[in-house]
């Protein structure tokens, strides 16, 4: 198993923080940790989490 992970590619996420949170986000509930791709125009605070109802929050 190897020349794989060779440090390139795509993938290059969740570095550099400090960038406003943008569309395509993630929402995740504070309650059992349930985590759905956010969607544009509906605020994560507008949605609940499908498996324990509990109001969801964007995940950073
Ligand atoms: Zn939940």
């Amino acid at each position: 198993m190897r020349g794989q992970n060779t440090g390139r590619g795509q993938g290059r996420r969740g570095m550099g923080g400090g960038q406003a949170l943008g569309p395509g986000g993630e929402c995740v509930c504070p309650q059992c940790g349930y985590t759905v791709q956010h969607q544009l125009g509906t605020p994560c605070f507008n949605m609940k989490c499908p498996k324990c109802g509990t109001q969801m929050i964007r995940k950073r």
